[in-house]
C-alpha cells in the first residue's frame, strides 16, 4: 500500500488464529470448524482433535529491506483477529481485532528500536534461501522483541446462528504500551526477567520496551525451517 500524500509504503498483513480444527486420528486427519465439537468424518467421529493457532503474518523481507534502503519504507500495520468466547449455546462468537504499527520512520523511531527491527528482516533473509517471505506469529517473542505499538482494537460478536442480526462491533480500551509474559522465554533467563525495573508480579509481565532493549533474537540454525515458538493469547 502507498501512501499518496508522502509517497511512502505502508505494508498491511492480516494474521487470524480463528482457524479450523485438525482431527488427531493418524488414519483421518480430518480438518474441520471450530463450531463443531467432534470430527464430522463419518468414518471417525473422533472427540480427539487439535485446536490450530499458528496463522501468521507473511512478509516479505527483501522488500521490505529494498524498499527501507530505497528510503520509501514507512510501517508495517499488523491486525490479529482472535475468537475469545464461542459460545455455542447462544451461537455467538466474540472476535477481537487488535490492531499494531512497527514503524521504520527515522524521525519518530529512535536508532535502537529501528537496528533490532532491521536486524530481524535481515537475518530473515538472510536464513531463508528457499523464500523471502518471513513468518512472524502474532504475540510471539520476536513479535515483541520488534517493540510493536498498539494502535486500536476492537471487539465484534456474529451471530453465526442467525447471520440477519447485525454484527455489534465495539471499540476497547487498551494499554499504550504493551506487556510482555515471562512464559515466553526459557526458564533460565527467567531471572534475568524478573530482575527488570517494569517487572510486575502480578501479571508477571514486563513492558515491551524493557523486552525489547533487554533481549536479543535467537540465533538461529542456517537453513533451519520453522523453528517451535511459542503462543500466548
Ligand atoms: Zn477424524
Amino acid at each position: 500500500m502507498k501512501n499518496f500524500k508522502t509517497g511512502m509504503v505502508i505494508e498491511v498483513k492480516t494474521s487470524c488464529t480463528f482457524q479450523s480444527n485438525k482431527c488427531k486420528n493418524k488414519n483421518c486427519n480430518f480438518k474441520f470448524s471450530k463450531l463443531i465439537s467432534f470430527c464430522p468424518n463419518p468414518n471417525c467421529m473422533s472427540n480427539d482433535f487439535k485446536v490450530m493457532k499458528d496463522s501468521r503474518f507473511g512478509i516479505n523481507a527483501k522488500s521490505l529491506l529494498k524498499d527501507y534502503k530505497n528510503g520509501v519504507f514507512e510501517k508495517l500495520c499488523l491486525f490479529h483477529i482472535f475468537d475469545e468466547d464461542l459460545n455455542k449455546k447462544k451461537r455467538t462468537i466474540k472476535f477481537i481485532v487488535n490492531g499494531f504499527d512497527i514503524s521504520f520512520n527515522k524521525h519518530e523511531t529512535d536508532k535502537i528500536t529501528l537496528n533490532k527491527r532491521l536486524e530481524y528482516f535481515e537475518n530473515q533473509n538472510f536464513l531463508s534461501s528457499k523464500s523471502d517471505n518471513c513468518n512472524l506469529l502474532p504475540n510471539s517473542y520476536d513479535f515483541y522483541l520488534l517493540k510493536p505499538k498498539q494502535v486500536c482494537s476492537f471487539e465484534v460478536i456474529i451471530n453465526y446462528g442467525n447471520l440477519h442480526i447485525k454484527n455489534i462491533i465495539s471499540e476497547l480500551k487498551f494499554n499504550n504500551s504493551l506487556r510482555v509474559p515471562i512464559n515466553l522465554i526459557e526458564k533460565l533467563s527467567w531471572n534475568d526477567f524478573i530482575s527488570i525495573k517494569s517487572y510486575d508480579k502480578n501479571s508477571e509481565t514486563i513492558s515491551v520496551e524493557d523486552f525489547s532493549s533487554n533481549f536479543n533474537f535467537k540465533k538461529k540454525k542456517f537453513n533451519k525451517e520453522r523453528g517451535e515458538i511459542k503462543l500466548v493469547v
